[in-house]
């Protein structure tokens, strides 16, 4: 009989109820399978012995056989440390225990040889080892073990309550003693034989008792591709569920207002990329599914004008539409464009946000409710609950990391069936972790600027060459240009933000004094109505330089706007930067952007400032960025468990991700329901998963 790894853990011999209530409460592990899933973090070689004089002032971790020559205790501030001598034929060293003397002192025994294993110090010119792993060389020799050393995950409390990493090693052993190491295959005998897989049993055993490098990394990536395998699966299954259950609003016809606006009054080409997407979400649209659509394009890519003529679609269709972004500034500047053209097609449109009048509130509620209003642009006060549409067709959303999913999902329960959704954003996520975290929705991309755009100049500059910075914004004013300053605000350092910002204000006003220059500053603890009207003076041309906290980062859209000088560049994340230097560059002149910073300058930071000055591709920048900080911190993903991987890891295993993307998609292409025999053990694993480990939490 195989022994049931959904045996608490408790069962295990050797665990006993304390150790079992530690596992649980440190490291999750309630379950043998819990614990066969504790992958180690990393790998020691456990065949080479140190001798003393080969030892070096390196903190690592060594093996050195010897013998004990004798025990001291040696009071310190408080309490007292055993130290003990040990030898071997080359030099003298010290072994030092701070806790569980008593014990030591009982069991160690002067004179016979021990191989001891531990991290070495170096401390007035002697080596020590404080709290070696410690035992008979007879038994080591007679211990079965691998040449390669599991260390696995661990807490403070785990070590200071005795369970060190041996002890976790030995309860490992066990588990694969009363399992005899045999395991259920998890993937099909085709998906192996394709990709040469070992088997599940030989990974496993292999992953904590390795017997080569060669035979760890083949088990590392079998395991690694599993995991990814079935959160693939499952994404894809959640889709695949999606498309078939929920019934979408079809917009069946493309008619007048899209047909006129597109033959009459197109303002430019659009773009291959452009219109490559236009075609993806039509096809969308045209489905009697649900649109689920992420539009990613870097900023400036032209996502307001796929968003307009998608609206046009659902208006063909007689639906109302509405456009949704996180900021007064972006919305009003939306409706401002959007209206230009709705204009031209007699479509009725408002605004709604924050600071909308009851009155003006009043009538668009009514005018939604009664179907007269065809398109809704806004902030956040679309969500309210009076905000109710007569037939929502399709809701886009703008610059989506700044919405929870909660929110987006608000949207939908405005009507009976679902309206379309397409989210864009300007973050550009590297598409490996795209697929992972936004696996449920289908992905756009517009990968190409409108032509003719000059690239942006991007320079770094110390803050002691300010003068010639001065000197160089005085010259493209002269050229009739206008110039953004941006300062970082963290939340962190809000007062000390503020201070530098009234105080470059300050600066800046002294060394472009009225009349000769005017001078516009916004920030976040204007009132929404001040900011608008600093905002619009600078978008109208009447002031020169615009002076910002990062509020101007989401949208903005002053083509005239051709410098960005970045005030401590060095505090902003490279998408961040990327963001703000998006919006210059716009217009037909050559931009640039200036990253100022101080000479203290981090490694991660230099190297951010190198790739902002190097590239200007957002994908390239999305990259680095990822590599740098790692995938918790991009935007848009920390709320997602996606990346709570226990082995794999998405950035440095994007092989791995996409091949296992690509099997699970066969399989499903093949077989959507998991039915054939050869697919059978797909099946069991992946209902195993959902019934005892929560995969759902993998995604949302
Ligand atoms: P984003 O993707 O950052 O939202 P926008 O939609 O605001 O970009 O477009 C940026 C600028 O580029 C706007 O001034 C817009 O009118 C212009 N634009 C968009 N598409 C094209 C195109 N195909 N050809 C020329 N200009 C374009
Ligand atoms: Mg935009």
């Amino acid at each position: 009989m195989s022994v049931n790894l959904q045996t608490p853990i408790d069962y295990l011999k050797g665990v006993g109820p304390n150790r079992a209530d530690l596992l649980r409460s440190e490291l999750g592990i309630h379950t043998y399978q819990d614990l066969i899933n504790l992958f180690p973090n990393r790998y020691i070689d456990r065949t080479k012995y140190y001798k003393i004089n080969q030892l070096q002032r390196n903190n690592a971790e060594v093996q050195v056989i010897g013998t004990i020559t004798g025990f001291r205790e040696v009071a310190q501030k408080r309490g007292k440390r055993l130290v003990a001598d040990f030898k071997d034929e080359t030099g003298v060293m010290e072994l030092v225990w701070f806790r569980g003397q008593k014990w030591i002192r009982e069991s160690l025994k002067v004179g016979q040889p021990y191989v001891i294993f531990g991290k070495t110090n170096w401390f007035s010119g002697k080596y020590s080892m404080p709290h070696p792993e410690i035992e008979l060389q007879s038994e080591h020799e007679s211990n079965l073990r691998s040449a390669m050393q599991a260390i696995y995950p661990s807490t403070e409390k785990l070590s200071n309550k005795g369970i060190s990493n041996r002890v976790v090693s030995k309860i490992m052993q066990q588990l694969f003693l009363e399992t005899k190491g045999k395991f259920v295959e998890t993937l099909s005998d085709s998906i192996r034989g394709e990709l040469k897989l070992v088997s599940k049993s030989d990974a496993l055993f292999n992953v904590h008792f390795p017997k080569s490098p060669e035979l760890l990394s083949r088990a590392q990536f079998r395991l690694k591709f599993e995991e990814l395998f079935y959160i693939q699966l499952q994404l894809i299954l959640k889709n695949l569920i999606h498309k078939s259950k929920i019934k979408g609003l079809i917009f069946d016809k493309v008619g007048d207002y899209f047909n006129t606006f597109y033959n009459d009054h197109l303002p430019f080409e659009l773009t291959n990329a452009q219109k490559r997407v236009l075609k993806e979400i039509r096809s969308d649209l045209g489905s009697n599914a649900q649109m689920n659509r992420l539009l990613q394009g870097d900023v400036g890519s032209g996502k307001t004008i796929v968003a307009f003529m998608s609206m046009l679609m659902g208006l063909d269709n007689g639906f109302q539409c509405c456009l949704m972004a996180p900021t007064e500034i972006l919305s009003v500047q939306h409706y401002n464009g959007l209206q230009e053209w709705c204009n031209k097609l007699n479509i009725s449109i408002s605004l709604l946000t924050g600071s909308s009048k009851t009155s003006e509130r009043r009538e668009i509620h009514e005018n939604l409710e009664n179907g007269n209003l065809q398109i809704l642009v806004g902030t956040h006060a679309l969500l309210e609950d009076k905000v109710k549409f007569k037939n929502l067709g399709l809701a886009i959303i703008d610059e989506q990391h700044r919405f929870g999913v909660k929110q987006r999902s608000k949207l939908w329960h405005k009507n009976e069936l679902p309206p379309n959704v397409l989210v864009m954003t300007a973050t550009p996520i590297p598409r490996t972790l795209a697929m992972s975290v936004y696996g449920d929705l289908d992905i756009s991309v517009i990968d190409e600027l409108p032509a003719g755009r000059k690239p942006i100049k991007t320079v770094h500059r110390y803050d002691n060459n300010r003068l010639k910075v001065f000197k160089f914004m005085k010259d493209e004013i002269a050229k009739g240009r206008q110039i953004y300053v941006v300062y970082p605000l963290i939340q962190e350092s809000e007062a000390l933000d503020y201070k530098d910002l009234m105080d470059g204000y300050e600066s800046i006003s002294r060394e472009f004094p009225m009349p000769d220059y005017q001078i516009s500053i916004v920030h976040g603890k204007m009132k929404a109505a001040d900011k608008d009207y600093e905002m619009q003076r600078f978008a109208e041309g009447k002031t020169n330089i615009m002076v910002a906290t990062t509020v101007i980062e989401v949208g903005v859209n002053v083509p005239n706007a051709s410098v960005m000088v970045i005030e401590s560049a060095e505090r902003f994340g490279l998408s961040q930067l990327h963001q703000l230097r998006g919006r210059v560059g716009r217009g037909a002149e050559q931009s640039y952007c200036i990253l100022m910073t101080s000479h203290k300058l981090s490694q991660d930071s230099k190297t951010r400032l190198e790739t902002m000055v190097r590239s200007s591709d957002g994908f390239e920048i999305a990259e680095v960025d990822l590599k740098l900080r790692g995938p918790g911190d991009i935007m848009g993903t920390q709320q997602s468990g996606v990346l709570n991987l226990r082995i794999a890891d998405v950035v440095k295993d994007k092989d791995i991700l996409e091949q296992s993307r690509y099997y699970a998609k066969t399989v499903l292409k093949l077989d959507p329901s998991l039915a054939l025999p050869e697919h059978k053990v797909i099946l069991n694993t992946y209902r195993q998963m959902s019934k005892y480990r929560n995969i759902w939490n993998y995604i949302s």
